[in-house]
């Protein structure tokens, strides 16, 4: 069995688990807000490091990523 080189899977992968609407407005346009939860992984030579996810605000007009956006959401 002639198997592939084995990759160089050493990094960050991130995987969008999905996107809601997020409430407020977008401080640049007004326009509104989406909510990204994204799961970012590292790894290290296939082995799976560290899992976090975290929660992306962007702007769904003016598609600005709102790094500042207040976390006004917890629940
Ligand atoms: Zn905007």
């Amino acid at each position: 069995m002639a198997g592939p080189a084995a990759a160089a899977l050493c990094g960050k992968e991130e995987k969008v688990l999905g996107a809601q609407k997020a409430p407020g407005s977008c401080p640049y346009c007004g326009g509104g807000v989406a909510a990204t939860d994204v799961e970012a992984k590292w790894v290290l030579c296939c082995l799976p490091l560290c899992r976090r996810t975290k929660r992306r605000f962007t702007c769904t007009a003016c598609a600005r990523r709102l790094v500042t956006y207040p976390a006004i959401l917890h629940d």
